[in-house]
This record gives C-alpha cells, structure tokens and sequence, in this order.
C-alpha cells in the first residue's frame, strides 16, 4: 500500500515565534487525527528546522524547501543536503515551481538537487506543473513528461522508489483557483503511468503522488478519494492549524 501524505508547505511565512507556536498547534491537533500508516509532514522555513525537530514527534515529521546541489563548498549562503539532515530533519521539498520561476532552476538543476539529498538520506518532495499558458495550449502533459525525465527518471530504481512526486499545476497555486478532481485524476494517472512505464507497474503502484495548489478542507476530500491522488502539498491552508488539521482528518 502506498503512503497517504499531507505536508504543508509554509514558504516564507512565520518568524520563528510564530512557527513554533502553529507547529506545536498542528501536532497537538493532528496527534488525535491521524492514521496509523499516514504521514503529515511540515515544510517549513530552514532557520526554524532545528527547533521544530526538536519539538517534533511520530506525528508530525520536519521537511525543508530546497537544498543546494553540492555537498560542501564556497556557496556562500547556501544550505547543503548534510546541514539538513544532521539536524534530524527527513524530508526536502525539491523543484517548487516558485524556485523553478524565481531562480531559474531547471530540471537539469533539479536532478542533481534530488541526488544529493538522497545520498544525504532526505526524502525528496518532487514537486512537477505546468503554467496557464502550457495547459491553456494543450501540451502540458509533454511538459509534465519533460519535468519528469530530466528531473527525476534518471535515478536508479533504488533511489527513484524513495520520491515523493507532487503535482502542483502553477496556476492553482495561491490563485484559489483549484484543479478540479477529474482534472488532477487525469494527470496522476499520467504521472503514474509514466513511472510505470520507466519503472514497471510495481514501483508505480508504490509511488505516492500528491496534489498541491489551493488545497483546502472544503475540496481535499474529493481530490483526495481520486484512485491516484495519494495525498496533498498545503500552502496557504497549512498556515493554519485548524485548516491543516481538517485536511489531515479528510483521510480518517
Ligand atoms: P497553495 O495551497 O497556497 O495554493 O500553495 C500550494 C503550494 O504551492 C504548495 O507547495
């Protein structure tokens, strides 16, 4: 059975007050919500990692939101993939198409990004999408296909089955404008079916394929009980604990 996954991804939101106190609500909230083989996760911003590990638990695991592609070296102000984890931290979110627009990272930087945090023992959060324009000309799913091969389908079957893929299409994302459930079916079931055909149908079937761009507790239900949806990447809603919570509990 593949893992049912919500992570939050707070972006550059909270000062570190604010993020340990929403963190501490979520866990005491989601500790009575969730179910034994399910995963919450929250991605938040890396100068509160340590002190959310430190408060973390079982039921609410610590993700990043992006990590260099180098081991060590003169990148000044860069975070490494072993920075992260030797904090305790598990997860990473790569690929976020934020970065993808406002750093200009490509699938090829994307690729070696995912390397390293899985040489380091992350679990990559691989985030794919397409923009308005790419959906709205009807190729999105040769977009999707690209992201997917340059970014993540060079890995070897070992490293690949540890990934985390998030569908998050650009333009639900904050826009409150949310795919529909048949809309986000369609491309899991795309997405899945390209891992099946570069991994075969067994590692496919494990790969847990989330969901993310105006996620809320008002639609997770319904996109969540789509056969390929696996769960969802929260942004603005996991700023609230409430708000995660009643996404997390959509699973019970
Ligand atoms: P929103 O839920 O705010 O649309 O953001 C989605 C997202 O980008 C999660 O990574």
């Amino acid at each position: 059975m593949r893992k049912k996954i919500v992570a939050g991804n707070w972006k550059m939101n909270t000062d570190d007050e604010e993020g340990l106190s929403l963190f501490s609500e979520i866990v005491n909230m989601v500790r009575d919500e969730k179910k034994g083989d399910q995963i919450a996760i929250i991605c938040a911003p890396f100068t509160h990692l340590k002190s959310l590990v430190q408060l973390g638990s079982e039921t609410v695991k610590i993700g990043a939101q992006n990590c260099h592609q180098k081991e060590s070296g003169a990148y000044t102000g860069e975070i490494s993939a072993k920075m992260i984890r030797s904090i305790g931290c598990e997860y990473v979110i790569i690929g976020h198409s934020e970065r993808r627009q406002y750093f200009a990272e490509s699938d090829e930087l994307l690729a070696e990004k995912t390397k390293i945090a899985l040489a380091n023992g992350l679990t990559p959060l691989f985030c794919i999408g397409e923009t308005l324009d790419e959906r709205n000309n009807g190729n999105f799913f040769e977009i999707l296909r690209a992201q997917l091969d340059n970014g993540i389908f060079g890995l070897d079957t070992e490293d690949f089955s540890k990934v985390i893929i998030a569908y998050e299409p650009v333009w639900a994302i904050g826009t409150g404008l949310t795919a529909t459930a048949e809309q986000a079916q369609e491309v899991h079931e795309f997405i899945r079916a390209e891992v099946s055909g570069k991994y075969g149908e067994d590692v496919a079937e494990e790969t847990s394929i989330l969901y993310g761009g105006s996620c809320n507790p008002k639609n997770a239900a319904e996109l969540f009980a789509q056969k390929d949806i696996d769960g969802g990447l929260i942004g603005g809603a996991s700023l609230k604990s409430r708000d995660f919570t009643d996404i997390v509990k959509t699973f019970n």
